[in-house]
């Protein structure tokens, strides 16, 4: 018996591999989530929709967007929210690229990208990071042809942790043309402390082709309500809103957005100890030998190759996220899982000693 078949395009594409759940919420350091219960305040301002869930949302989100062009200083056409930053990327490329055409990225970078890309038809260009595990801008700017339509730039790098400098992307904008979008995904920005890092809003003042991508999953803590938003030029912020479902953002995921936006000191707080937090085991793991990149966000990166599968097994009851032949990335969490982590990354280096 024959079933309808997908187009042909999906058979290349793997499924999205999430993060393992682990024996406890406070060991799993695979998903680059906030470790931090949501704000009490945050959760009853969620809460407080549920009686209206015979009702469809906000579609235009409203109440979303005015609390985020305060926030920003830009008027609210400026924004384009989803399901996600993911759903948001996946709305911004459907409503550019089509099959033939180009999509450059950085690799390894955010697995989603080629995923995206694929679903579209259009092609992805991986340009490798170079080997202290950064963006290789020149080399992504060179491999922009006539049929580029998208650049994507992760800053800070998931899973690898570096940022991209101004000075970078600056002279990157400048080589690359005006009709190209170059997305910059700030997925991780809040946790960034380089002074040197590039800022995409920066980037966004002086060019209309650049699309920032933002999340509330991540130092914002709402990874389970799934909301993320585009800023960009209006027309852009236009043709997102166009690619995503009606209704996608349910009035508990805006609701819980807009009071976290309210609560930002009480984030911010929390933001800084992870910051802290990831500083140390940095330090840490460098001094018992390891070789980890620079990273701005909420996780690091063990450059493992072969050995990433082994390690990751070594790591239980900690929960990782390793990249067979290439790498484990583990999140920061609290502080006693993180020293947990540390300490067993030392015991894995010294039985190979
Ligand atoms: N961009 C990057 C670089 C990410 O790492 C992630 C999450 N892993 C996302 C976007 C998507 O986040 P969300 O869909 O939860 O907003």
């Amino acid at each position: 018996m024959s079933i309808p078949r997908a187009r042909k395009a999906l058979d290349g594409i793997p499924a999205y591999r999430a993060g393992k759940p682990a024996l406890t919420e406070a060991h799993k350091l695979s998903s680059n989530e906030n470790p931090y219960a949501p704000l009490p305040g945050v959760m009853e301002r969620a809460g407080s929709e549920l009686a209206r869930i015979n009702r469809y949302p906000d579609a235009g989100m409203t109440v979303l967007h005015e609390a985020l062009s305060e926030r920003f200083g830009l008027p609210t056409d400026h924004f384009a929210a989803g399901t996600g930053s993911v759903a948001v990327l996946f709305a911004l490329l459907s409503a550019h690229l089509e099959a033939g055409d180009e999509i450059v990225h950085a690799w390894r970078s955010f697995e989603a990208y080629p995923i995206a890309a694929d679903l579209t038809g259009a092609t992805s260009v991986r340009v490798p990071l170079r080997p202290d595990a950064t963006h290789d801008l020149e080399a992504m700017a060179a491999a922009v042809t006539d049929r580029t339509k998208v650049v994507l730039v992760c800053t800070p790098n998931n899973p690898t942790g570096p940022v991209v400098t101004a000075a970078e992307l600056s002279a990157f904008l400048d080589a690359v043309p005006r009709h190209v979008l170059v997305v910059v995904d700030e997925a991780y920005v809040e946790f960034v402390r380089d002074p040197e890092a590039a800022s995409g809003l920066v980037a966004l003042a002086e060019h209309d082709n650049v699309v920032v991508l933002r999340t509330f999953s991540k130092a914002y803590g709402l990874a389970g309500l799934r909301i993320g938003y585009a800023i960009a030029h209006p027309e852009i912020a236009a043709s997102i809103r166009k690619a995503t479902p009606p209704f996608a953002v349910t009035d508990l995921s805006q609701a819980a957005a807009v009071a976290s936006l309210e609560a930002q000191e009480a984030l911010d707080e929390r933001v800084e100890l992870i910051v802290q937090e990831r500083i140390a085991v940095v330090e840490m793991l460098r001094k018992q030998g390891w070789d980890v990149p620079d990273t701005e966000a909420n996780f690091v990166w063990l450059p493992l190759g072969e050995d990433a599968m082994d390690f990751a097994l070594a790591c239980d009851p900690v929960s990782v996220r390793p990249f067979p032949g290439e790498g484990v990335r583990v999140s920061i969490g609290m502080p006693e899982v993180n020293a947990q982590l540390v300490a067993l990354a030392g015991q894995w280096l010294e039985a190979r000693a």
